[in-house]
């Protein structure tokens, strides 16, 4: 029954990288995947939905939830918490589906220590100036915002020698293939 459950496969890189819509390819194109939905104290914002991009929560329910053990890992990333609430994720490995956790590398790191046997998947961007670009083309975020987010994102690309493999995001669809194929291939 063990050799059945779904690989847990983490996917981080720098908030613009593109890694939703890579994840929203992937999803699209296999129904044995499916994308972990995290809890965050962070405000929605207009692409947003309850219980299906995140779980909004006030900082007092996000402390209750660690209180209670209900993460597989948390962290604070741009003065809000996030967290991979731990339950929905093992019930869908146990179905043989595979979950995707899109989180930050702190988070990444926490997972790495919990679980070893996860797949380590990092985005790169071509260039940080790429990224800039990006960030500034979606337009949800003020320029201070774009700044910190920036800043933090040479932080995460610091990290990138800790996970199993690095995808540069230079053109959608090859990144998508690259992905596939790493997950298909572990
Ligand atoms: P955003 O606010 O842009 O949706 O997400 C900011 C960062 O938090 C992204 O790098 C995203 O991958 C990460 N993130 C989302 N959910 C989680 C989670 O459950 N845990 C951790 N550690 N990071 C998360």
């Amino acid at each position: 029954m063990k050799n059945n459950r779904g690989k847990l496969v983490v996917i981080s890189g720098p908030s613009g990288v593109g890694k939703g819509t890579v994840i929203r390819r992937l999803l699209s194109e296999s129904d044995k995947l499916a994308l972990s939905v995290s809890a965050t104290t962070r405000a929605p914002r207009e692409e947003d939905t309850e219980g299906v991009t995140y779980y909004f929560k006030t900082v007092d329910e996000f402390k209750a939830m660690i209180e209670s053990e209900k993460f597989l890992e948390w962290a604070v990333y741009n003065n809000n918490y996030y967290g991979t609430p731990v339950d929905a994720v093992e019930d869908l490995l146990d179905k043989g589906i595979s979950v995707i956790l899109e989180i930050e590398v702190q988070g990444a790191m926490n997972v790495k220590k919990k679980r070893p046997d996860g797949l380590f998947i990092f985005i790169a961007p071509p260039s940080f100036e790429t990224l800039k670009q990006r960030l500034i083309g979606r337009g949800s975020e003020s320029e201070e915002e774009i700044n910190n987010r920036v800043s933090l994102a040479k932080a995460e690309f610091d990290m990138k020698d800790e996970y199993d493999y690095i995808v540069v995001n230079d053109n959608l669809d090859d990144a998508v293939k690259e992905v596939k194929d790493i997950i298909e291939g572990n």
